[in-house]
């Protein structure tokens, strides 16, 4: 009988577990993508792009058999069931709240034909690290020991004489937006990219992940996104590398930990996907970004506020769907404690925007800077956009390869061109604010909502 591979963050052909289990049921295998319009509204033309090469890519993994249907899953799915007596769906287990709520109603909507949950985007689980009482983690660090302790299966091989099915009909990928840039995308490019930073970057990682003018990080959140590696294969070639006992190593797989520990907070919290974890701060008074704040917005958004290291970050999202993490936390800081605004309002455009698009790193991502999440920087550390760009972008390197106005300025001397002669001649804007005016206003209101709970 016929069984169902349902891919949605898991575009690969290894390290599958939920590919062997459909093997393991018996029959043929029908590998087929839902593209969920729930989930398209929320993406730019960057995301939408690098999922069109990512299931073009799938497609050639599986050797043409991939089948994409545009439609709510609890339709399509049954739908493709019924029409090739398929006797179970095989998926890797969802652990985001929207997720979880569409795979019961498919569940419901398949009746007696099995939805059968093997394997996960992470390397352990959401859900399965515990503290020893039962409950959840709040705190990274006794999370990351305790996951490391856990710690997870080999990856999973590819099943031998793999049978496709392959009388479904496939509607064709949304074509590409020729206007942004798409990135090579897929398994095979996932796998060349891991591998080139294998050997060039992850020694030296910890001593230069913070640079963006170095642009000495991974960039696999992206393949990371799809599903195009999964984490474990990741950490399997870790432990086997010459290097894998050094700082650099040690502190790579404690950022891939990151991203366990938020998709877990998630699981448990289905809620801080949008809303404050942190009580206390829940009365923070903020501005509208759609009303009096809207000018101000609307510059952070496009890269023009003033402040080099924050416009070279916007810039690089527009242009690219993805932004150096040092300068995440800069810009997001600039959104939440210079103008006063929301974080969801910040989360919602880098969602739209970022190719790597996540809602457990991203959300909670934007929770640490603005103070409100679990185990988050602490409200009174505000970043300052000018001795953030000055401390990891010495040179302004980073800065001048975004933000063309100002070229002319050599050196470090670019975070602050307001003091430099001719600094502003070539349409580079004013500050829209004064960063230790505002400073001071957002600790003003952040004693004002502590004080009133
Ligand atoms: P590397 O430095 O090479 O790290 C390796 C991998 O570890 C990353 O690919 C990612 O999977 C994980 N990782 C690293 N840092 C973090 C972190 N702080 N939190 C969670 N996982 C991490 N990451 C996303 O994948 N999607 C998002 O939507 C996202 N939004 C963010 C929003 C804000 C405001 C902030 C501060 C961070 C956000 N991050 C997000 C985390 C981080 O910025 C990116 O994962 C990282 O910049 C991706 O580049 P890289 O693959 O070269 O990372």
């Amino acid at each position: 009988m016929t069984a169902l591979l349902w891919l949605r963050r898991d575009l690969r052909l290894h390290d599958l577990p939920a590919l062997l289990a459909a093997h393991e049921a018996g029959g043929d295998v029908l590998p087929v993508f839902v593209a969920d319009p729930t989930l398209l509204g929320s993406a730019g033309a960057a995301r939408r792009n690098s999922l069109s090469a990512a299931l073009a890519a799938a497609g050639n993994s599986y050797d043409g058999a991939l089948v994409v249907r545009v439609g709510s899953p609890e339709t399509e799915i049954p739908t493709l069931v019924r029409e090739v007596g398929a006797g179970s769906v095989h998926v890797s287990r969802e652990s985001t709240p929207y997720g979880r709520r569409r795979d019961s109603r498919v569940e419901r909507a398949l009746g007696d034909v099995p939805l059968v949950a093997t394997g996960t985007p992470y390397a352990v689980g959401p859900g399965l690290v515990r503290k020893a009482d039962g409950g959840p983690f709040q705190v990274f660090t006794p999370f990351s020991r305790a996951w490391r302790e856990h710690g997870w299966p080999a990856p999973a091989p590819i099943p031998a004489r793999l049978a496709w099915h392959r009388t479904v009909d496939s509607a064709a990928p949304w074509s590409a937006d020729p206007a942004t840039a798409v990135v090579p995308t897929g398994e095979v490019a996932a796998r060349a990219r891991w591998e080139e930073f294998l050997e060039g970057d992850l020694e030296g990682y910890d001593r230069h992940r913070d640079r963006p003018d170095l642009d000495a990080t991974s960039r696999m959140s992206v393949h990371l996104k799809y599903g195009a590696i999964h984490p474990r294969t990741m950490l399997a070639n870790i432990a086997a590398h010459p290097a894998r006992r050094s700082e650099g190593a040690r502190r790579f797989v404690a950022e891939l930990c990151w991203r366990e520990f938020y998709a877990d907070v998630l699981w448990h919290r289905p809620a801080s996907a949008w809303a404050d974890l942190r009580e206390d701060l829940r009365g923070m008074a903020y501005e509208d970004p759609a009303g009096a704040a809207v000018g101000h917005v609307r510059a952070w958004e496009e890269g023009r506020t003033g402040y080099p290291f924050v416009d070279a970050g916007m810039r690089q999202l527009l242009a690219e769907g993805w932004m150096h993490n040092r300068v995440r936390m800069g810009v997001a800081s600039f959104l939440v404690k210079d103008l006063h605004v929301w974080w969801p309002h910040g989360a919602r455009y880098f969602l739209e925007h970022l190719r790597d698009g996540d809602i457990a790193s991203n959300n909670h991502g934007w929770q640490w800077v603005a103070g409100t999440g679990t185990d988050a920087a602490p409200y009174f550390r505000v970043f300052n956009p000018v001795t953030q760009g000055e401390r990891y972008d010495p040179d302004g390197t980073y800065v001048r390869r975004y933000v063309p106005e100002l070229a002319h300025i050599a050196g470090g001397a670019v975070h602050q061109p307001w003091r430099v002669p001719d600094g502003l001649l070539h349409g580079y804007p004013e500050r829209i604010v004064d960063h230790g005016a505002e400073r001071a206003e957002a600790l003003r209101r952040y004693e004002a909502a502590r004080a009133t709970t």
